[in-house]
């Protein structure tokens, strides 16, 4: 079968590799649809978190083709949305609750990638997650990245009826964004330079705002005000969600955020942002970083978009086929055009 694999910065390519077999806890999927995420990107352009030879894709859902003999609740022929995460469970991290953070993912599936992928530990509920007949591939394989968001949202916990702001409306903004919605915020605004990611931000609607007309901290500052704390002006937004990467936004949230308020951390970048230590100390904001999910992320998410609260397919921006999957990390590193680059085998 087919699988791409990582051959290089700006190179991924088709291999052929022998179909996968599944061991007594596994089961082998036949893909049918995986996306682009934002990190596989980064490898992709900068050859971050990667190495040669290294299978690709993690957002994936698909048919099971063949169940382990010790797996229960699943036959062949299910449809399923894959939780990739596979935590040791018995790591400090792991026995906190933190699965998340564990030091040992050897049991991640990886390979989305492809014409088929194994997938270790195949819990339903955990793992693996039925589709309803009303879901299809593309949105089952929303469920990783809708997943981090989830938990970008619950770690924040913010006051939904207060102004929060959504920046960088990838797909992890855009899944913050819809859920922050579908829990019943009321005043949550989108914001990128991007046309296509704030088209589709719009499309909840919600406000949105484009900083390529303007300053992002003066914006925020008119639109909610300005609030007074002890040593810092600053603006009345209670909870600022830094999805871009971008360093610039990093110093506005901090500034436009009121004292107590958060500022949630859940894009990964290029480099070392600064950071303003003195507004962050004399606001008390909690500077909150959010890391992938754990296994009830996955459910709350799974939840989401089974129940319909979240709607993902109007993210799919473009529709690859797996023989062309290097244009298809082309095309999601190409911010402009594109929110979510799908690939089909
Ligand atoms: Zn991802
Ligand atoms: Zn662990």
């Amino acid at each position: 079968m087919r699988s791409a694999v990582w051959q290089g910065v700006g190179a991924v390519g088709l291999v052929e590799v022998p179909d996968p077999e599944p061991g007594p806890r596994d089961v082998v999927l036949d893909i049918g649809a995986c996306g682009i995420c934002g990190s596989d990107v980064h490898a992709y352009a900068e050859g971050a978190w990667i190495s040669p030879g290294a299978p690709m894709g993690h957002e994936f859902a698909g048919t099971v083709r063949a169940v382990g003999a010790e797996v229960a609740g699943l036959a062949v022929g299910d449809r399923v949305a894959v939780n990739p995460m596979g935590p040791c469970g018995t790591c400090p991290q792991c026995a906190a609750g933190r699965t998340n953070l564990c030091r040992d993912m050897r049991g991640s599936a990886r390979g989305g990638l492809s014409d088929a992928v194994l997938v270790p530990d195949a819990v339903v509920g955990e793992r693996l997650f039925r589709m309803p007949e009303s879901m299809t591939f593309e949105e089952g394989a929303f469920l990783e990245p809708l997943s981090v968001a989830v938990r970008a949202v619950r770690h924040a916990a913010p006051d939904l009826s207060a102004p929060l702001v959504v920046a960088g409306l990838g797909t992890i903004g855009q899944c913050v964004l819809r859920a922050l919605l579908a829990y019943g915020a009321t005043d949550v605004l989108g914001v990128d330079v991007s046309p296509a990611r704030l088209a589709a931000a719009a499309a909840t609607g919600a406000p949105v705002l484009d900083v390529r007309d303007g300053d992002l901290r003066d914006a925020l500052l008119e639109r909610w005000g300005t609030s007074v704390s002890p040593y810092q002006q600053g603006g009345n937004v209670a909870a600022f969600f830094e999805c871009s990467g971008a360093l610039p936004v990093l110093a506005t949230a901090t500034t436009v955020t009121r004292a107590g308020g958060t500022v949630a951390l859940a894009g990964l970048t290029s480099s070392t942002p600064p950071v303003d230590v003195n507004t962050v100390v004399q606001k008390e904001l909690r500077l909150l970083g959010s890391f992938a999910y754990t296994a009830t992320d996955a459910r709350e998410a799974f939840r989401l978009l089974a129940e319909g609260l979240v709607e993902v397919a109007p993210l799919v921006s473009h529709r690859v086929p797996l023989a062309r999957v290097g244009e298809a990390f082309a095309t999601q590193h190409a911010v402009d055009g594109s929110v979510k680059v799908v690939v089909l085998p």
